[in-house]
């Protein structure tokens, strides 16, 4: 198995239409829906997993990121019959789409439903003759990993890459909170299954990218150790787009570090990634005086700006008066929430968030 061949990057960081775990209720829908979608490239062979977006917006992210089109995409693999890991999946004009058998007879079993006038799921409009059943390997360096829960038929792909076992799991992995609790979805046909689904993923996988929210370390989750951390972090976009932008929160801060999206998405991604409004960040960080770590300025009408104290001495105001006037907005950054440390390398300046699982630099 040549596993150095294998990449793999995120197109789209996936959403819940509610998150408990967030203060939502179950009962209500307050994000639009939203599946992680990943790009595999083992080797030549270009695999589109779960796609979540119309054609055009994902070719888009496609040439962004890797500078691919919609044509050469030869795989479009979806994790379960469910619309949203599978949108336009037959427009791509050169890909063969699969999904587990089972999967297969799930979305079969449903439109036997429709049609005999019983409840059946609202997931099912598509052309099921399109998609192909697979067993046990995608590629020969790809192998099909079966959790069921979210659907009897819910199959991930594992693959090993860089020395690290790689999981992508569809939805009997929600997000990296329904992992930690082991727990399925509102909308999850088994939970029981989902339990052993989830504790097989975490023996099996070191980094999990889950249906509807970003990829984590599987190791990471030791519940005492998760207690003390002082701070969390989230990505709010992807690297391949802009700089990232990070959420940071501990018990009573929340903190954006290097806003890089413009307004309207930066509220947008915001909320959908973490249930939070603009209003209840209480401190904006950016990391240097680029344009592009403080692009959603003005957004942000409760929170403290601040940026390291040389930074702010060198920053030569070249932009005009918005500029000057930025500047007069920006204290020097001093203390930071215990768990967070400012440190320089090489006139850069990093943020490093210390966890008991481990340290972290940002960004
Ligand atoms: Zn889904």
């Amino acid at each position: 198995m040549n596993e150095s061949k294998i990449s793999w990057l995120l197109l789209t960081i996936g959403n819940l239409s509610r998150n408990k775990y967030w203060g939502e209720s179950n009962y209500c829908a307050y994000h639009s829906v939203l599946a992680t979608t990943t790009l595999v490239l083992d080797g030549d062979i270009v695999i589109l997993v779960d796609p979540s977006e119309p054609i055009d917006l994902l070719e888009i992210k496609l040439k962004q990121a890797v500078g691919l089109t919609a044509s050469d995409v030869d795989i479009v693999f979806t994790t379960h019959y469910h619309l949203d890991h599978r949108f336009d999946a037959d427009c791509y004009p050169n890909a063969v789409c699969y999904m587990s058998a089972q999967s297969l007879k799930d979305w079969e079993l449903e439109i036997s439903k429709k049609n005999k006038g019983k409840q059946y799921s609202p997931h099912i409009s598509g052309n099921v003759n399109v998609f192909h059943p697979v067993s046990e390997r995608l590629t020969k360096n790809i192998s099909l990993f079966s959790l069921p829960g979210h659907t009897p038929g819910c199959t991930g792909l594992l693959f090993r890459t860089e020395g690290k076992r790689i999981l992508i799991s569809g939805d009997t992995i929600m997000s990296e909170e329904y992992f930690e609790h082991e727990d399925g979805y509102w909308m999850n046909q088994n939970m029981e299954l989902t339990k052993q689904s989830i504790k097989k993923s975490a023996a099996n996988a070191d980094i999990i990218i889950p249906g509807h929210g970003d990829a984590f370390k599987a190791h990471d989750h030791n519940p005492d150790e998760e207690k003390h951390a002082a701070i969390t972090w989230r990505r709010l976009n992807l690297s391949w787009e802009a700089e990232c932008t990070y959420l940071l929160q501990s018990k009573d801060r929340n903190i954006i570090l290097n806003p890089s999206l413009s307004g309207g998405r930066m509220s947008q991604a915001l909320y959908d990634r973490s249930g939070l409004t603009v209003s209840e960040i209480d401190t904006v960080i950016s990391l240097d005086t680029a344009r592009k770590h403080r692009e959603s300025f003005e957004i942000f009408k409760n929170a403290q700006y601040y940026m390291p104290e040389k930074c702010l001495k060198q920053w030569n105001v070249c932009y005009g008066s918005e500029d000057a006037y930025f500047k007069t907005c920006y204290k020097k950054l001093e203390a930071l929430p215990c768990g967070m440390e400012l440190v320089e390398k090489e006139e850069k300046y990093f943020i490093i968030i210390k966890n008991p699982s481990g340290d972290r630099i940002l960004p």
